[in-house]
């Protein structure tokens, strides 16, 4: 019987660490796969081993085992240690005039620029050394490669075509639909349409920019007068991501730009067609902060790297908003702490980073809230040389791995447990590398 017990747990042993290996060749992570491998070959030989001992010391290490399992039970699945949510209740609002893109956007405006200088001295000095740099999306750029910056281009103009679309006509003749009744459609259409998920938040003041910093309603400033916000988001696809910064993570970028902002506007088109107002709110074209949109109708929170981390796909995730007055049941948030626990600890992202734009400090209050906040010229100067928007830090965040069993066991586990997020970590590192490797991909 003791000697079947033993078999029983190597052949156990072997059949976890191969699915892993599997999972990790289908995911194209080289490394995790050979270690996997090797485990499944190496850890069931302790197991084999102990089968030939006398039966009392077989018996007595099978105790021994059984204890060490209870006690890793525990450990695991017990939160051991409570974290307090940061403070959040700041209503700040941002001018977008402050944001990268709209200071990019100074140097086609020589009067605008002169005035935004003149009340901001402090950005002048970060920003003329960027503004020496190539350039995103320019030939001479260290990343640039025809094929792909032409295809990330073609999805860019798609949306600048679409950018003065983004509030439809409203029918005249209101249908009555019930709260319920448009948030379950809204949210079964827009999955349909291939939105990852779509959630739902009564609109706060914060969410709102102050004032608008871009184009022709540059200096105006914005008024909310609808009451819902629907975030959705769409997937980034992992292989495009994971050879950030190189060439083809613009096209992702761009292209999941583009799917999130069409899906904003058939929602918003939809509504209208009911008789309610909407605005979509798309690339290059927003009067909310998408992220905080998300993050209050429960998406996720906002990680080290100042990026939405949701559920099922952490950051690799874009997101676009639509903004309404149809009835809707706001999706409840529940404040997730294990967020701020594991970023405090992992610091992967600020790790890999080309430019050292990510903190490696504690949060820190920001205009009334505690945050990580990144320094937004140190990453844009160095999209300006790569010539493409990086996403480095997304791609090799722990929570980016796909959304399959494997890691969303490992997900459960850093939620719930302190114990679990430090062991987690450690393994993150070991299977894939604490700087895994840039990937190439093959575009044809
Ligand atoms: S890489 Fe680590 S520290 Fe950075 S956002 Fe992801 S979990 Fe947080
Ligand atoms: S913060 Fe910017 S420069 Fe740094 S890894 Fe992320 S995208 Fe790249």
């Amino acid at each position: 019987m003791i000697p079947f017990i033993f078999y029983t747990l190597a052949a156990l042993k072997a059949i976890f660490f191969i699915w892993f290996g599997i999972v990790s060749m289908l995911e194209k992570e080289k490394r995790a796969t050979q270690i996997s491998f090797a485990l499944a070959i190496t850890t069931p030989l302790p197991f084999l081993a102990a089968s030939f001992l006398p039966i009392n010391i077989g018996a007595n290490i099978l105790l021994i085992l059984l204890a060490l399992c209870i006690i890793a039970v525990v450990l695991f699945f017990i939160p051991l240690k409570k974290i307090k949510p940061t403070n959040e209740t700041s209503d700040f609002q941002i001018d977008e005039r402050d944001t990268m893109f709209s200071r990019l956007e100074l140097t086609r405006y020589p009067n605008r620029s002169q005035q935004y200088y003149a009340e901001n001295p402090q950005h002048l000095k970060l920003d003329e050394q960027w503004q020496k740099k190539p350039g995103l999306m320019n030939p001479s750029s260290a990343m640039y490669e025809a094929k792909a910056f032409a295809a990330a281009d073609a999805s860019f103009e798609v949306i600048c075509a679409l950018r003065n679309k983004v509030v439809p006509p409203v029918a005249d003749n209101k249908k009555n639909i019930s709260p319920e009744e448009a948030s379950a459609f809204i949210t079964k259409w827009a999955k349909k349409l291939g939105a990852v998920d779509v959630v739902f938040c009564k609109l706060q003041k914060q969410h709102f920019y102050s004032t608008r910093g871009r184009g022709n309603v540059y200096g105006k400033a914005v008024k909310n007068t609808q009451q819902y916000g629907i975030a959705i988001t769409v997937e980034m696809n992992k292989d495009y991501l994971a050879t950030g910064p190189s060439a083809p993570t613009l096209m992702e970028s761009a292209q999941q730009y583009l799917n999130s902002g069409t899906i904003a506007l058939q929602l918003a088109y939809f509504i209208a067609n009911m008789g309610y107002s909407a605005r979509a709110h798309i690339d290059g074209n927003y009067e909310v902060v998408c992220p905080l949109v998300a993050r209050d109708a429960g998406l996720g929170e906002i990680g080290r790297m100042g990026l939405l981390m949701t559920t099922g796909l952490g950051p690799r995730v874009r997101i676009a908003v639509v903004t309404t007055d149809i009835p809707l049941i706001p999706t409840e948030r529940k404040i997730d702490t294990s967020v701020d626990d594991f970023c405090g600890i992992c610091k992967k992202c600020a790790d890999v980073c080309p430019s050292q734009a990510i903190p490696k400090e504690a949060k820190r209050n920001i205009n009334g809230v505690q945050r990580w906040q990144i320094n937004q010229e140190k990453c844009f100067g160095y999209w300006c040389v790569s010539g493409t928007d990086c996403g480095r830090c997304m791609s090799v965040c722990p929570y980016s791995h796909p959304n399959n069993l494997l890691h969303n066991m490992v997900r459960w586990g850093i939620n719930k447990s302190w114990l679990f997020r430090r062991v987690a970590l450690w393994l993150d590192d070991f299977f894939y590398g604490r700087k895994p490797k840039v990937k190439k991909l093959d575009l044809g």
